[in-house]
């Protein structure tokens, strides 16, 4: 037993060692957000890491809808069982008008809608093409469902044509609408013209474009005219709620209610999130919040980019400021930190090593003296630690 502890002991060591040595470790810090600020780990700071680009979570109207129903923490159950409450039916409706589809299935988290979509879908008689960049969800999804997976070179669509062209069975290409370290748009329209010719079912995870970008903000495939068969998001960003779905068809849903593991063996989202959602779907939709985002977008990038930052190829409202090496971009968020402003540097294996970032994610809920005072602090810390 003693010597079992020591192997087990010796192993977390290590592990953690080499952590620190690449520059990889992790730590967590104490975050409490109001508005467009933060304090982090007692320090106040201009908050550039909140996925809650339309400042939903904080408005009064979202949280009072969430009191309101709030009789019952959690239905304790799942909602095969005992926990299929109006309000997710209701929440359910209103997100298949949104995304235009037939139906839509609420899940726990968009991490769980990733992986109860595409374990239904796919098997070890099925090959899932999926984008270098895709979010860790849909790896971990791609990774369980069983079936051949085939990386294609990020938005190259005639690596995909090249990769879908010659595989034999059931097909699946799956991407991200907006990649949420980079912060650009996939490809969307040829990704479906290559699998219609060849007969695969697409999957787009819009967790970013979702509520932000299209008509009526219906994402990034509405944006571009884009028809694909499986949208899955989150809730827990444009809309600034919780939980995730999935958007398909009437007989999609009906698999993924009947085979989906993670929505069959798990709790049900509670009602009073759901609650919060149906009351922030129409204020997303009216357009006001996303004008001031698009105008932050268009301050902060530009006087980086005056700045000598490189922004990639970022075309929303997540912007990755690149350093490259991983002590130096941890040393960078630290020095941005002591200037108040928060923003989190992001390394292997969120991106790929050498290619840390500071990942900025602009709200409509900051104004002009946050952006330009974030700007100056982003200046002098990047001249202090060498980025620019
Ligand atoms: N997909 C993408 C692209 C994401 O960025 C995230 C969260 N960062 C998720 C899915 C998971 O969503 P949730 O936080 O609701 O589990």
């Amino acid at each position: 037993m003693a010597s079992k502890q020591n192997k087990t002991t010796l192993f977390v060591d290590e592990k953690l060692l080499a952590l620190e040595k690449d520059g990889l470790y992790r730590s967590l810090k104490t975050v409490s957000v109001s508005g467009p600020l933060a304090t982090v780990n007692g320090r106040k700071a201009i908050h550039l890491c909140s996925n809650d680009y339309l400042g939903l979570s904080q408005d009064k109207r979202v949280v009072q809808a969430a009191v309101r129903t709030l009789r019952q923490v959690s239905q304790c159950s799942s909602r095969l069982i005992a926990g299929n409450d109006p309000f997710i039916t209701k929440l359910e409706d209103m997100l298949a008008r949104h995304r235009r589809t037939e139906s839509a299935l609420v899940y726990p988290t968009g991490y769980a809608a990733n992986l109860g979509a595409v374990t239904a879908l796919a098997d070890k008689n099925t090959t899932i093409f999926s984008d270098e960049l895709n979010h860790a969800s849909i790896i971990d999804a791609c990774k369980l469902s069983g079936a051949r997976i085939e990386v294609f070179a990020h938005n190259d669509t005639a690596h995909l044509e090249n990769l879908v062209s010659k595989a034999a069975g059931r097909k699946i290409a799956i991407t991200e609408g907006i990649f949420s370290m980079d912060g650009d748009s996939a490809d969307i329209v040829k990704i479906c013209r290559i699998a219609e010719k060849y007969d695969a079912l697409t999957i787009v995870d819009d967790a970013h474009g979702d509520f932000i970008f299209g008509p009526k903000f219906a994402g990034v495939p509405a944006k571009f005219g884009a028809k694909v068969d499986v949208h899955i998001s989150s809730m827990s960003k444009g809309l600034g709620c919780f939980g995730g779905y999935v958007a398909t068809s009437a007989k999609i849903r009906e698999l993924l209610v009947n085979t989906s593991r993670q929505f069959i063996y798990t709790s049900a989202l509670p009602d009073y999130l759901c609650a919060a959602a149906v009351a922030a779907v129409p204020l997303a939709k009216r357009g006001n919040l996303q004008k001031r985002l698009f105008e932050n977008i268009r301050q902060f990038s530009s006087q980086l980019k005056k700045h000598g930052f490189t922004l990639g190829n970022s075309s929303s409202q997540i912007m990755p400021v690149m350093v490259g090496d991983e002590k130096k971009a941890v040393t960078f968020s630290e020095e941005l930190l002591k200037n108040g402003v928060f923003a989190q540097a992001v390394r292997y294996p969120t991106v790929k090593r050498g290619s840390a970032r500071l990942r900025v994610s602009l709200t409509a809920m900051h104004e002009k003296m946050h952006i330009d005072a974030a700007t100056a602090a982003f200046e002098k810390a990047g001249r202090k630690t060498g980025i620019i």
